[in-house]
Order: structure tokens, then C-alpha cells, then sequence
């Protein structure tokens, strides 16, 4: 189904350019920022996922430390506030990949995203934390022959971990969830689900807050210091002087230059529709609500909301040349078109819906696709950055990680090859643009023909690689 310029006009009309989780749904409100000096035990630099789950597991690990989050705008504005909800066990990008790169830890790698996973759930259960949290798996699609032998691979593969899978052909994707574009499908039953992101968000700044962290929002980062042995964390309108200092600031710009070779910002766009009448829910069928991706190297995911709508995003991501993170980036009219028309050729039997919500945000892509992890001046900062879009369950990971390497402990996690290996950097401007793009369109080539091409198996050859 070809959507004309003028349907994609009249379904983006109405949309408002916000995040829809974080728009106007009850979210709290924000605590008051950093004024002038104060100390700590711990700064957390960055109030997303990750450092929300290190302030909470922080005084998990003490309760009488004094930590402080500082938030440069407020509390999930960041990836963790906007993306597509799919929550995964995985810490290695998905299977193939781990098994690829980590094959001699990999069972390892699935334990501890399986312990990580059940760790999550029994946290937000316990908190009585409302973000809708169900595991109900996901679904892999194929819309091309080509998609359809690589959920075949898929399957033996999550097979062999241990994954609760069933393969679908064509008529079976499509009785399962209405779309005439579905060739196949690997129903994955196990390994993760859907969560409503800002209201995890939410919930984990609650607990944070009634465990005593202090939580400033609207207080930037803009200088760290060598202070004696500890680091003076300078914000626009105060300070903090700490022992400690855990930087969770992602795909942003990080407080410590170093990082920025490592961590890509890759713009990812999303839509949300209005909600589906109940005629339209029974149109598509889609019973277990499972979230949904196809399965190319670009990808599309969607899902169902809480209230009926449909969230629908990816496949058209975009890095901008020098990598700046600007607020005018998050609105890109081409991508929000092309997402339209990739929604209605999905759903042709919605033909006529309008979108609500329209907007991006960074993706922080590493060349391995898992974070980077590691310390600096002499183990009094440590930092767990690049999750590169699958960050919502291994953030919790990362955020342990962060905080062990800060205790200077060793642990199961720290010994492993995921965290100790750094992935190569990125090469510096202006080479990374072009090498980004030469890489897209090699991917874009693949999905086409199936061939990886020269291009891309050098850069397998080096465990290095472009992803969103
Ligand atoms: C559009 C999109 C869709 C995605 N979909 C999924 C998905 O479905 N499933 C999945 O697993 N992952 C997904 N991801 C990735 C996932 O959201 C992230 O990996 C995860 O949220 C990372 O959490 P974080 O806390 O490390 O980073 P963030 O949530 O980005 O938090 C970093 C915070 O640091 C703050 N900050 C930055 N600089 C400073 C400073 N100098 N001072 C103070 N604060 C600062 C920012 O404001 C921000 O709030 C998606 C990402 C995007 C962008």
C-alpha cells in the first residue's frame, strides 16, 4: 500500500513533537536543582536507568552512604524516557551476536541477563512500581525471503540456549497478528518483554528517593575536578565534592572527553498513533501483546501501548556529521514520513489513522554494540555508557558494573571478557561520518541481497561493527 505525501501531511498533522510516555501522563514533579556546595559518598552524573539503578543498588549495598543524582533536565528525559519499551535479558545484543563475539562466555552472559531479568521484575513488583511491566516475549517477523532464512538460523539458535520459541510460516504470523507483509514469524515466548519506560523511570526515582539519595534535576554537569582523593563535580549553579563519581550520561555528551571516542548518538525515530477503537484491535488480533521486530539489519519495532495506540519506530537511523545531541535533531520530517508509510503498509486495515506523538532520540551506538565500561583517575569515576538501543533491562548490568569497578571489587561480572575488553573507538571527524555512512548503505546493500560484502566482513574480521 503506497501512501501519497498528502496522507503522510494529514497522519503527522496532529502530532505532538514530545515523547507520548513522558507527555502529560502524571509524571512527578521535578525536585529542585543543585544550589551551591555540598558533599557526598556518590555523585551519579545522568538520572536515566543506569543511574537511577546505581543510586539504588548503591544504598542496597550501604545504606548509610549519601549519594547524590545529578540530572541535567529531569528524570527519564534522556534514551530511557523514550524508547520502544522492549525489555530483553539479553547483555550481548541479542544471541547471535553474543555467540559471535563472546562464545566462550556466552552462557555465562544468558545466566546473568536471565538473574539480571527475574531481578528487575521482582523489584518493581516489590515497589509496587506501575510501569506495566509484562514478559510476554516478543516476535521476530520476516518480511522478505531473505528474513525469512534468518529467523530460520534464529530459531535453532535461541533453541540451543534454552529460549522458549515456536516458528510460524505465513499464515500462522499473520492469524497471530494481521499484517498481509508477514512471511514468517519466530515467536520467542521467553527472555523479555514490554515495560512503559517513563513510568519505570518514575517508579525507580520514588525508590531512589525513599531510600534517602538526594535527586537534583536541572542541574548539568559542566566541570569534574581532582579535588585531594576525591572529584569535585561542578554543576551550572553548584557543587558537589565526593570520593566517588558514576557517569551514566549515555549517548550525551560525557563529562569525562575520553568517552566520546566510544559512544555514537544515532538518531532513532519513533510515532505513537491514537488509540485503536475495539473494532480495530480485532482487526489485527495481536492477543498476547507481544512487542514486534522485523528482521533486517534496519529494522523496524512496534507495539501496543497500555491505552490501545501503537508505538511504531526504528529503521531510518541517522547520524548526523560531528555527533552533536541537539534538541532540534529530535523532529526530522523525512523519518517521521517514511515511518507513516512503513506503519500503513504494516497495517494497511488502519489505513486512516492519525499519530499523536512524533519524536526521536539518540541511540548510543558503540562499534560493538554493549557497553563500555571502565575507570578513571585512579578508580574515583567509573562509567558504563553505550548499550546501543538495548539498554533498558542491561542498564541495571551496567549500572552494577559500574559500581563494582568503583568498589575495586571483583566480581563474576567484572572477570567477564564483555566488561574487562573495551570495543575499538570510533575514528575521529571527519572520517566517522563518511565510515558511518559507507556502513549503512553496506547494511542497507545486505538487506537487499544477502551478501555481507567486502565492507562488512572486514569489519566482522575486527569485532567491529554499526548497529542502532
Ligand atoms: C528512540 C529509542 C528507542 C529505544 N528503544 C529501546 C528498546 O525498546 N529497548 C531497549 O532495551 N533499549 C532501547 N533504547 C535504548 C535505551 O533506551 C537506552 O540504552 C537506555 O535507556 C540507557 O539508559 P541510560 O540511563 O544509560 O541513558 P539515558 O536514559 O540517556 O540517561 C542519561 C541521562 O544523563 C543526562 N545527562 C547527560 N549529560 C549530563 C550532564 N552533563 N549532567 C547531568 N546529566 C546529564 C541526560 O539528560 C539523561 O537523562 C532505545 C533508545 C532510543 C533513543
Amino acid at each position: 500500500m503506497t501512501i501519497s505525501p498528502a496522507e503522510q501531511s494529514r497522519a503527522l498533522s496532529d502530532a505532538r513533537p514530545v515523547p507520548f510516555w513522558t507527555d502529560d501522563r502524571g509524571g512527578p514533579a521535578p525536585r529542585e536543582p543543585l544550589s551551591g556546595p555540598t558533599t557526598a559518598d556518590l555523585v551519579v552524573i545522568g538520572g536515566g536507568l543506569t543511574g537511577l539503578w546505581a543510586a539504588i543498588e548503591a544504598m542496597r549495598r550501604d545504606p548509610s552512604a549519601d549519594v547524590v543524582v545529578l540530572e541535567a533536565r529531569y528524570v527519564g528525559f534522556g534514551a530511557s524516557g523514550r524508547n520502544g519499551g522492549f525489555i530483553s535479558e539479553s547483555l550481548s545484543h541479542g544471541i547471535a551476536h553474543g555467540a559471535a563475539t563472546w562464545p566462550a562466555e556466552m552462557k555465562q552472559l544468558i545466566d546473568l541477563g536471565r538473574r539480571n531479568l527475574g531481578e528487575i521484575a521482582d523489584f518493581v513488583e516489590r515497589e509496587g512500581i506501575d510501569a506495566d511491566l509484562r514478559l510476554v516475549g516478543k516476535s521476530l517477523v520476516a518480511v522478505t525471503p531473505l528474513q525469512t532464512r534468518a529467523i530460520e538460523a534464529a530459531y535453532a539458535q535461541h533453541r540451543e540456549y534454552g529460549e522458549d520459541v515456536t516458528l510460524l510460516d505465513a499464515d500462522e504470523a499473520r492469524a497471530d497478528v494481521a499484517s498481509p507483509t508477514y512471511l514468517g514469524a519466530l515467536r520467542v515466548r521467553s527472555g523479555g518483554g514490554l515495560v512503559d519506560p517513563a513510568r519505570l523511570c518514575w517508579g525507580l526515582r520514588r525508590s531512589a528517593l525513599t531510600l534517602g539519595v538526594r535527586v537534583h534535576e536541572t542541574s548539568p554537569v559542566v566541570g569534574l575536578e581532582r579535588d585531594g582523593n576525591g572529584v569535585r563535580v561542578v554543576t551550572d549553579r553548584g557543587s558537589v565534592r565526593a570520593r566517588k563519581v558514576l557517569v551514566a550520561t549515555n549517548a550525551s555528551p560525557p563529562p569525562l572527553r575520553r568517552l566520546r571516542h566510544w559512544v555514537l548518538p544515532v538518531y532513532d525515530h519513533v510515532l505513537v498513533t491514537e488509540p485503536l477503537s475495539a473494532d480495530q484491535v480485532a482487526l489485527l488480533g495481536w492477543a498476547e501483546g507481544q512487542g514486534i521486530t522485523d528482521a533486517g539489519n534496519q529494522f523496524h519495532y512496534y507495539r501496543r501501548t497500555p491505552d490501545d495506540r501503537i508505538l511504531f519506530g526504528g529503521y531510518d537511523a541517522i547520524y548526523h556529521r560531528g555527533g552533536r545531541v541537539t534538541a532540534e535533531r529530535e523532529q526530522n520530517d523525512a523519518s517521521h514520513r517514511l515511518l507513516v508509510s512503513h506503519f500503513f503498509e504494516t497495517f494497511p486495515v488502519l489505513a486512516g489513522l492519525s499519530f499523536t506523538h512524533r519524536w526521536s532520540g539518540a541511540i548510543d551506538s558503540t562499534s560493538r554494540f554493549t557497553p563500555l565500561f571502565g575507570t578513571a583517575w585512579g578508580g574515583r569515576v567509573s562509567y558504563s555508557l553505550g548499550y546501543t538501543g538495548l539498554g533498558v533491562g542491561a542498564s541495571r548490568f551496567g549500572a552494577q558494573v559500574a559500581l563494582d569497578l568503583l568498589d575495586g571489587s571483583r566480581t563474576e561480572r567484572t572477570e567477564l571478557a564483555l566488561v574487562r575488553r573495551r570495543p575499538v573507538p570510533f575514528p575521529p571527524e571527519p572520517l566517522r561520518y563518511p565510515l558511518v555512512r559507507a556502513t549503512q548503505a553496506a547494511l542497507a546493500r545486505e538487506d537487499v541481497t544477502g551478501d555481507r560484502g567486502t565492507w562488512l566482513r572486514l569489519l566482522d574480521r575486527f569485532g567491529v561493527g554499526f548497529n542502532s
